[in-house]
């Protein structure tokens, strides 16, 4: 044997350490120290290896595989020796690697590459990636050799990403939404076909940060601008309404985005990522909604009025006649005409504030002397309840008086019809670090927390199936909340039910 031929040798040979060393003692010159050595090295770098590396020769059999068969797939090296190369695919890859076996065959000096299943000793199938090189012409080698390296839990790892990706597309679908992320800050924006409609664009236009901004409606780019920030920098969720114009046709969608920012381990940002909705429909109808509760209030005012007038006229006439029946009986009528006044009053004060049309005035005022006139009104309207104020701010505020003084008395009469077993309300006053703040306790039925958000929105009502309901729109609430946030001051409460609600607002003092 002669040492060159070293290196590939032992590894024909079976990694039979024994027989090679005899062959070595017995013939040909010893092979020097470092050749030894260095044949060692790579003998225990490659039966150690976690790979399974295997040589083929040119007629495609099996002439050696590296102990770590054992380990990883239940064979001995032994069962392999002199088997075909292909030996344990599996039938569906067979003929691609037919094909591969084929190409490398004809490669002398080429590497190639593929993935395939083989089967294991308990009949289990495992995914590989094997990298075959072709060194038959090669006198040191004289064969292909395979280096084979288990995949399958990267497999496994792949197959569950790409069925959790199946099922976004498929929600994503349904849901007509939009996908995109970007990396930050703002370097890359990715938008998928859904997006590019949504902003009327083609499906093949490159996007980045100043189109996405170019695009909106000019009276919506600052908010939506802000809004990002903010949600970058508050680690908050981003969901938004904006216009947008196509620069195809000029059409203009409304759309809604919802996101969030994602941050590396030094909490700085790294990505933002989130989906668009097409709400153009819904914002339709919410406008042809807004238009006929206008119409309608606006419709009814002119009859209710006259109506009012009238009974007014009757009033005179019944007292010159002294007809007290008649008297009591336009009374009630007059109370339950207040009532519809009141209603349309709050209707076509939610469709200006709608269109942003509701004017406030604005005057300096004592707000204690206020309370407590609107207070002592109030108090003329029930009998039932004792209304009580505690404390005073002995401050000044700026603003609409009336719009003010609706605020109050809505959480007044509120406090009143929700607590019909109770005999008194407290209102307090107080201030508090440049704010004053009014509260309306009551002792009623209170209101359960998953409420309290909601119950300053629009039309909303507290149903509860073992309640009896009260008449009312669910209006007060949303017009007292908007005027309270006109004037910078905030409106929030505190109640559990059954014990009682407290209401309160804020207002900046101006003194
Ligand atoms: P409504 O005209 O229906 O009273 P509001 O906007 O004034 O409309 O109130 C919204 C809902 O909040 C009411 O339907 C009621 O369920 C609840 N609510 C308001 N104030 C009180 C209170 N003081 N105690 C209990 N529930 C209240």
């Amino acid at each position: 044997m002669k040492h060159e031929q070293g290196r590939s040798q032992f590894l024909l040979e079976r990694n039979e350490r024994t027989s090679m060393s005899t062959n070595a003692d017995a013939n040909t010159p010893r092979m020097d120290g470092v050749s030894q050595q260095s044949e060692r090295f790579f003998r225990t770098l490659v039966e150690n290896s976690t790979d399974i590396i295997a040589l083929v020769s040119a007629e495609g059999t099996i002439t050696y595989v590296s102990p770590s068969i054992t380990r990883v797939m239940g064979y001995t090296p032994e069962e392999f020796l002199g088997s075909h190369a292909l030996v344990n695919v599996h039938p569906d890859d067979l003929e691609r690697m037919q094909q591969v076996l084929g190409a490398i065959l004809q490669s002398p000096g080429k590497s190639l590459r593929a993935e395939y299943r083989l089967r294991c000793k308990d009949g289990s199938w495992r995914w590989f990636e094997t990298t075959a090189t072709n060194l038959l012409a090669d006198p040191d080698v004289q064969a292909i050799i395979g280096n084979f390296h288990d995949i399958s839990d990267r497999k496994r790892v792949e197959d569950a990403l790409q069925l959790n990706l199946n099922r976004l597309d498929l929600a994503l679908l349904a849901g007509e939404l939009g996908l995109w992320h970007c990396d930050l800050p703002f370097d890359k924006l990715i938008w998928n076909t859904k997006v590019k409609e949504h902003f009327g664009l083609p499906l093949d236009a490159e996007v980045d940060i100043n189109l996405f901004y170019a695009l909106l409606h000019p009276d919506d780019r600052e908010r939506t601008r802000q809004a990002i920030e903010q949600s970058i920098e508050n680690h908050g969720t981003y969901d938004i309404e904006y216009r947008t114009i196509s620069p195809i046709d000029g059409r203009i969608r409304w759309i809604r985005a919802i996101g969030r920012t994602f941050y590396d381990e030094a909490d700085m940002p790294i990505r933002f990522d989130g989906v668009t909705l097409d709400v153009t429909e819904q914002k339709q109808a919410d406008q042809r909604k807004d238009e006929f509760i206008s119409m309608v209030s606006h419709e009814l005012k002119t009859p209710v009025t006259s109506i009012k007038g009238f009974t007014q006229l009757l009033h005179r006439r019944f007292q010159q006649r002294d007809d007290e029946t008649s008297l009591a009986f336009l009374a009630r009528m007059d109370g339950q005409l207040n009532k519809l006044t009141k209603l349309i009053n709050e209707l076509l004060d939610i469709s200006k504030m709608q269109s942003g049309q509701l004017v406030y005035s604005e005057e300096r005022f004592d707000l204690d002397q206020f309370v407590t006139e609107i207070v002592e009104n109030v108090q003329t309207t029930t009998q039932s309840h004792r209304l009580i104020i505690e404390g005073s701010t002995g401050s000044q505020v700026l603003g609409d008086r009336d719009r003010i003084g609706q605020v109050l008395i809505n959480l007044l009469t509120n406090a009143i019809k929700y607590s019909s077993g109770a005999d008194r309300v407290i209102i307090r006053l107080a201030k508090e670090a440049g704010e004053v703040i009014v509260s309306v306790q009551d002792f009623g039925i209170g209101i359960a927390p998953a409420h309290h958000q909601k119950i300053f929105e629009r039309f909303y009502q507290v149903t509860d199936p073992l309640e009896k309901t009260f008449p009312g729109l669910g209006i007060g609430l949303y017009i007292s909340s908007e005027i309270i946030k006109r004037h910078s001051g905030r409106i929030w409460l505190a109640s559990q039910k059954g014990e009682g609600s407290t209401f309160s607002f804020s207002l900046p003092s101006v003194s």
